[in-house]
């Protein structure tokens, strides 16, 4: 078992105490955190969204020339409603070798390793910088990290290269599936359920599109593309939410669904939506607009996630393998932060302490073995690539 200092371990209790569900402000958080590097001669620079109620907060260690080594995870962390805790989940406990909280897998647990390492990166006499980048809003759409990059762009110095935090259970990622978001309403006519005729079923041309994106997912599963490095090894297609109608004696003139889209890197989903929307543009439409001509569909498309397909062939990934010894970068089907940063032309790997399985959960944990060796590896990889 690899301990790690009591120094990190401090730091998960501090930012697991800190509520940061994605929907309130993560900046008592940050402001703590600018605080500590404050304290140690750091200058934060803080990036606020447009409420002024989140921000990034963006630091460089070391040289403040040349571009470095950015260090990046993002500070909010899912809800706990309806979630049955043993514990409370913004109380950090430890039992059985394990840290249970909300974050402390997802991922409070790597930002705690960067925080605690600060003094000793400090005082080491680093060639190159290393740039500390904690985001808002990665769990409801990577907002904070979109920004933050915004900024990277008119700064002297960009990251030469980054490692997203994420859990991995400490193995080096170098691949990760995209995401699109797509939310449908359905525009039809109210009426008598007696007369369904005159009327048109917003509910059943949902549920039909809805079926349309079942045999979609069944086929992409059956049929591919795909690729055996990723768990499921093809593009997914899911409907999540669906609402429509008020009382079974009468036509329901609205229903509107979401679905998602997590995609091969190869895969483009705007591909996956067209063939959707020309199934309702020339099969459901006609019949509806010919009893209603303002019946029909409304589209919103949300800004995916792009996918991460980083070469293996870059330092970043050549000294994070040697140090973990990965023989083989390996995939992950959910989205990060990484697909945008190496987009940005950043190249980019995901590696961190814990296991996804373990996050989003109820008794959310992180083994504590999985902290210390977060530690080793960030040390060594600071001393490769800013080092002498
Ligand atoms: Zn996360």
């Amino acid at each position: 078992m690899t301990a790690p200092t009591r120094r990190t371990t401090e730091f998960i209790r501090d930012l697991v105490g800190f509520d940061t569900v994605s929907r309130k402000s993560n900046l008592a958080l940050i402001e703590f955190v600018r605080d500590y590097l404050s304290g140690l001669g750091v200058e934060s620079r803080l990036i606020h969204d447009e409420t002024g109620k989140k921000a990034n907060l963006y630091a460089t260690l070391g040289p403040q020339e040349g571009s470095g080594l950015m260090l990046s995870g993002h500070t909010d962390v899912v809800p706990v409603d309806g979630q049955d805790w043993s514990t409370d989940p913004f109380t950090l406990t430890e039992r059985d070798g394990k840290l249970f909280g909300r974050g402390a897998c997802d991922m409070k647990g790597f930002i705690a390793v960067v925080l605690a390492l600060v003094p000793d990166i400090l005082g080491r006499d680093l060639q190159r910088p290393v740039h500390l980048a904690f985001t808002y809003d990665e769990e409801v759409g990577c907002f904070g990290a979109r920004r933050l990059i915004e900024q990277l762009e008119h700064m002297p110095q960009r990251p030469a290269c980054c490692v997203v935090g994420e859990p991995t259970g400490m193995t080096v990622v170098n691949g990760h599936k995209g995401k699109m978001t797509v939310h449908c309403h359905v525009r039809g006519l109210e009426g008598h359920s007696a007369h369904i005729d005159k009327a048109v079923n917003a509910v059943e041309a949902a549920a039909e599109l809805v079926a349309f994106l079942k045999a979609m997912a069944r086929r992409l599963k059956n049929e591919g593309p795909h690729d055996g490095d990723f768990d499921p090894p093809y593009t997914t297609v899911h409907t999540g939410v669906m609402g429509g109608g008020t009382a079974l004696n009468i036509v329901p003139r609205e229903c509107s669904f979401e679905f998602e889209i997590r995609h091969l890197p190869e895969q483009d989903p705007g591909d996956l939506v067209l063939e959707l929307k020309d199934f309702a543009k020339n099969s459901l439409l006609p019949e509806m607009r010919a009893v209603s001509p303002e019946s029909g569909f409304t589209w919103e498309e949300f800004r995916g996630i792009p996918p991460l397909a980083a070469d293996d062939d870059t330092d970043i990934v050549r000294h994070a393998m040697s140090i973990t010894g990965d023989n083989k970068a390996g995939k992950i089907s959910f989205g990060t932060e990484a697909g945008l940063y190496q987009r940005a032309s950043i190249p980019t790997i995901v590696c961190g302490p814990g296991h996804i399985a373990q996050a989003h959960k109820p008794d959310e944990y992180v083994e504590i073995d999985q902290i210390g060796r977060c530690e080793s590896f960030l040390n060594s990889l600071i001393d490769r690539l800013c080092g002498a």
